[in-house]
Protein backbone atom coordinates (compact mmCIF):
# COMPACT_ATOMS: atom_id res chain seq x y z
CA UNK A 1 0.00 0.00 0.00
CA UNK A 2 0.97 3.70 -0.89
CA UNK A 3 -0.67 6.76 0.71
CA UNK A 4 -0.74 10.04 -0.93
CA UNK A 5 -0.65 12.54 1.51
CA UNK A 6 -3.85 14.38 0.96
CA UNK A 7 -7.11 14.62 2.05
CA UNK A 8 -8.34 16.24 -1.67
CA UNK A 9 -10.07 13.48 -3.56
CA UNK A 10 -10.11 15.18 -6.53
CA UNK A 11 -6.38 14.69 -6.20
CA UNK A 12 -6.45 11.74 -5.72
CA UNK A 13 -7.81 10.62 -8.75
CA UNK A 14 -5.73 12.52 -10.32
CA UNK A 15 -3.03 11.00 -9.33
CA UNK A 16 -4.51 7.46 -10.02
CA UNK A 17 -4.89 8.43 -13.92
CA UNK A 18 -1.52 9.60 -14.15
CA UNK A 19 0.24 6.63 -12.33
CA UNK A 20 -1.93 4.02 -14.15
CA UNK A 21 -1.05 4.96 -16.87
CA UNK A 22 2.88 4.54 -16.17
CA UNK A 23 2.19 1.20 -14.52
CA UNK A 24 4.65 2.23 -11.83
CA UNK A 25 2.10 1.06 -9.08
CA UNK A 26 1.90 -2.11 -10.04
CA UNK A 27 0.26 -4.19 -7.41
CA UNK A 28 0.61 -1.63 -4.80
CA UNK A 29 -3.10 -0.05 -4.12
CA UNK A 30 -2.95 3.54 -3.90
CA UNK A 31 -4.48 5.20 -1.00
CA UNK A 32 -5.45 8.82 0.80
CA UNK A 33 -4.32 9.74 3.87
CA UNK A 34 -7.73 10.03 5.17
CA UNK A 35 -8.41 6.13 4.20
CA UNK A 36 -5.35 5.41 6.61
CA UNK A 37 -6.61 7.66 9.78
CA UNK A 38 -3.86 9.94 9.30
CA UNK A 39 -4.48 13.74 9.95
CA UNK A 40 -3.91 16.58 6.81
CA UNK A 41 -0.59 17.62 6.11
CA UNK A 42 0.87 21.11 7.14
CA UNK A 43 2.55 22.92 4.37
CA UNK A 44 4.84 25.37 6.58
CA UNK A 45 7.73 25.27 3.69
CA UNK A 46 8.77 28.13 1.54
CA UNK A 47 9.48 25.87 -2.16
CA UNK A 48 7.25 23.65 -3.36
CA UNK A 49 9.94 20.76 -2.92
CA UNK A 50 10.27 21.79 0.98
CA UNK A 51 6.21 21.30 1.03
CA UNK A 52 6.17 18.26 -0.95
CA UNK A 53 8.85 16.52 1.27
CA UNK A 54 7.36 17.80 4.21
CA UNK A 55 3.96 16.51 3.82
CA UNK A 56 5.74 12.86 2.62
CA UNK A 57 7.23 12.36 5.47
CA UNK A 58 4.86 13.51 8.17
CA UNK A 59 2.10 10.49 6.66
CA UNK A 60 5.29 8.26 6.28
CA UNK A 61 6.19 8.82 9.82
CA UNK A 62 2.20 8.63 10.68
CA UNK A 63 1.53 5.35 9.44
CA UNK A 64 4.50 3.05 8.76
CA UNK A 65 3.79 3.10 4.82
CA UNK A 66 5.86 4.59 1.69
CA UNK A 67 4.10 7.89 1.26
CA UNK A 68 3.57 10.06 -1.99
CA UNK A 69 2.84 13.95 -1.83
CA UNK A 70 2.65 16.83 -4.54
CA UNK A 71 3.03 20.19 -3.75
CA UNK A 72 1.95 22.52 -6.16
CA UNK A 73 0.86 25.99 -7.43
CA UNK A 74 0.67 28.76 -10.10
CA UNK A 75 3.39 31.29 -10.73
CA UNK A 76 2.95 34.39 -12.76
CA UNK A 77 6.20 35.79 -14.13
CA UNK A 78 5.30 39.35 -13.92
CA UNK A 79 4.50 39.00 -9.92
CA UNK A 80 8.61 37.63 -9.51
CA UNK A 81 6.84 34.02 -9.52
CA UNK A 82 3.71 34.80 -7.25
CA UNK A 83 1.57 33.28 -5.95
CA UNK A 84 3.76 30.18 -6.10
CA UNK A 85 3.28 28.22 -2.32
CA UNK A 86 0.46 30.66 -1.66
CA UNK A 87 -1.61 29.45 -4.68
CA UNK A 88 -4.10 27.81 -2.92
CA UNK A 89 -5.01 30.89 0.03
CA UNK A 90 -3.55 33.28 -1.71
CA UNK A 91 -7.23 35.50 -0.95
CA UNK A 92 -6.61 34.90 2.21
CA UNK A 93 -8.91 31.67 3.19
CA UNK A 94 -7.71 28.11 2.23
CA UNK A 95 -8.70 26.67 -1.13
CA UNK A 96 -11.40 29.25 -2.16
CA UNK A 97 -10.19 28.85 -5.78
CA UNK A 98 -13.16 31.66 -7.21
CA UNK A 99 -12.19 34.30 -5.00
CA UNK A 100 -8.13 33.14 -5.75
CA UNK A 101 -8.38 33.62 -9.03
CA UNK A 102 -10.34 36.96 -8.81
CA UNK A 103 -7.73 38.36 -7.00
CA UNK A 104 -5.33 37.35 -9.24
CA UNK A 105 -6.81 38.80 -12.07
CA UNK A 106 -7.52 42.70 -10.58
CA UNK A 107 -3.75 42.67 -9.76
CA UNK A 108 -3.07 41.37 -13.23
CA UNK A 109 -5.74 44.25 -14.54
CA UNK A 110 -2.74 46.40 -16.57
CA UNK A 111 -0.04 43.58 -17.63
CA UNK A 112 0.22 43.18 -21.08
CA UNK A 113 -0.99 40.27 -23.31
CA UNK A 114 2.84 39.86 -24.29
CA UNK A 115 3.55 39.76 -20.21
CA UNK A 116 0.84 37.48 -19.14
CA UNK A 117 3.41 34.42 -19.14
CA UNK A 118 2.67 31.94 -16.32
CA UNK A 119 3.76 28.67 -15.34
CA UNK A 120 1.78 25.79 -12.66
CA UNK A 121 4.84 24.22 -10.92
CA UNK A 122 4.34 20.81 -9.40
CA UNK A 123 6.80 18.89 -6.56
CA UNK A 124 6.14 15.28 -6.32
CA UNK A 125 7.79 13.66 -3.30
CA UNK A 126 8.20 10.08 -2.10
CA UNK A 127 9.62 8.81 1.26
CA UNK A 128 9.76 5.46 2.05
CA UNK A 129 9.31 3.64 5.36
CA UNK A 130 12.72 3.50 6.56
CA UNK A 131 13.23 7.18 5.22
CA UNK A 132 14.77 7.25 1.77
CA UNK A 133 13.71 10.29 0.33
CA UNK A 134 13.25 11.50 -3.48
CA UNK A 135 11.56 14.91 -5.37
CA UNK A 136 11.23 15.47 -9.13
CA UNK A 137 9.61 18.41 -10.20
CA UNK A 138 7.84 19.61 -13.43
CA UNK A 139 6.28 22.72 -15.36
CA UNK A 140 3.49 23.60 -17.43
CA UNK A 141 3.68 27.10 -19.53
CA UNK A 142 1.71 29.08 -21.05
CA UNK A 143 -0.57 32.17 -20.79
CA UNK A 144 -2.91 33.92 -18.75
CA UNK A 145 -6.53 35.03 -19.69
CA UNK A 146 -8.31 38.01 -19.10
CA UNK A 147 -11.56 35.79 -17.65
CA UNK A 148 -12.07 32.66 -16.74
CA UNK A 149 -13.33 30.23 -19.59
CA UNK A 150 -14.12 26.46 -19.17
CA UNK A 151 -15.76 24.55 -16.69
CA UNK A 152 -13.20 21.32 -16.19
CA UNK A 153 -10.50 20.91 -13.98
CA UNK A 154 -9.70 23.22 -10.66
CA UNK A 155 -8.13 26.15 -9.22
CA UNK A 156 -6.54 28.56 -11.67
CA UNK A 157 -7.13 26.09 -14.66
CA UNK A 158 -9.98 28.83 -16.24
CA UNK A 159 -7.31 31.51 -16.17
CA UNK A 160 -4.31 29.81 -17.77
CA UNK A 161 -3.79 28.58 -21.89
CA UNK A 162 -1.21 26.13 -21.69
CA UNK A 163 1.12 25.79 -25.04
CA UNK A 164 0.69 24.92 -27.17
CA UNK A 165 -3.11 24.82 -27.09
CA UNK A 166 -5.69 27.92 -27.81
CA UNK A 167 -8.26 26.96 -24.84
CA UNK A 168 -7.32 27.11 -20.94
CA UNK A 169 -6.65 24.06 -18.97
CA UNK A 170 -10.62 24.20 -17.73
CA UNK A 171 -10.91 23.14 -21.44
CA UNK A 172 -8.96 20.16 -21.77
CA UNK A 173 -10.17 16.99 -21.12
CA UNK A 174 -8.27 15.35 -17.96
CA UNK A 175 -6.34 12.94 -20.61
CA UNK A 176 -5.13 16.06 -22.54
CA UNK A 177 -4.24 17.42 -19.43
CA UNK A 178 -2.49 15.06 -17.28
CA UNK A 179 -0.25 14.79 -20.74
CA UNK A 180 1.02 18.07 -20.89
CA UNK A 181 0.68 19.03 -16.81
CA UNK A 182 3.03 19.83 -14.25
CA UNK A 183 1.90 17.19 -11.62
CA UNK A 184 2.18 14.59 -14.82
CA UNK A 185 5.56 15.40 -15.20
CA UNK A 186 6.22 15.23 -12.06
CA UNK A 187 4.91 12.43 -11.15
CA UNK A 188 5.80 10.48 -14.09
CA UNK A 189 9.44 11.65 -13.17
CA UNK A 190 8.67 9.73 -10.27
CA UNK A 191 7.73 6.59 -11.63
CA UNK A 192 10.74 4.98 -11.42
CA UNK A 193 11.42 5.27 -7.51
CA UNK A 194 7.55 4.31 -6.67
CA UNK A 195 8.01 0.97 -9.00
CA UNK A 196 11.61 0.24 -6.92
CA UNK A 197 9.23 0.07 -4.08
CA UNK A 198 8.26 -3.28 -5.43
CA UNK A 199 10.00 -4.58 -8.46
P1 LIG B 1 -1.68 22.24 -3.04
O1 LIG B 1 -2.87 21.36 -2.98
O2 LIG B 1 -1.13 22.66 -1.76
O3 LIG B 1 -0.63 21.69 -3.97
O4 LIG B 1 -2.23 23.62 -3.63
C1 LIG B 1 -2.14 23.88 -4.95
C2 LIG B 1 -2.93 25.13 -5.32
O5 LIG B 1 -2.33 25.61 -6.51
C3 LIG B 1 -4.38 24.80 -5.65
O6 LIG B 1 -5.25 25.19 -4.65
C4 LIG B 1 -4.63 25.59 -6.90
O7 LIG B 1 -5.05 26.87 -6.55
C5 LIG B 1 -3.26 25.72 -7.54
N1 LIG B 1 -3.03 24.63 -8.53
C6 LIG B 1 -2.12 23.62 -8.44
N2 LIG B 1 -2.20 22.80 -9.50
C7 LIG B 1 -3.19 23.30 -10.25
C8 LIG B 1 -3.76 22.86 -11.47
O8 LIG B 1 -3.42 21.82 -12.09
N3 LIG B 1 -4.77 23.62 -11.93
C9 LIG B 1 -5.21 24.74 -11.31
N4 LIG B 1 -4.73 25.17 -10.18
C10 LIG B 1 -3.71 24.46 -9.64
Amino acid sequence: MLVLATHNAHKLRELRAILDATGALGPLELVGAADVGVAAPTESGLTFAENALLKARQVARACGLPALADDSGLCVAALGGAPGVFSARWAGGHGDDAANLALLLDQLRDVSDADRRAWFECAAALVTADGVESVETGRMPGRLTRAPRGEGGFGYDPILIPDPFAVTAAELTAEQKNAISHRGKAFRALSGAIRALWE
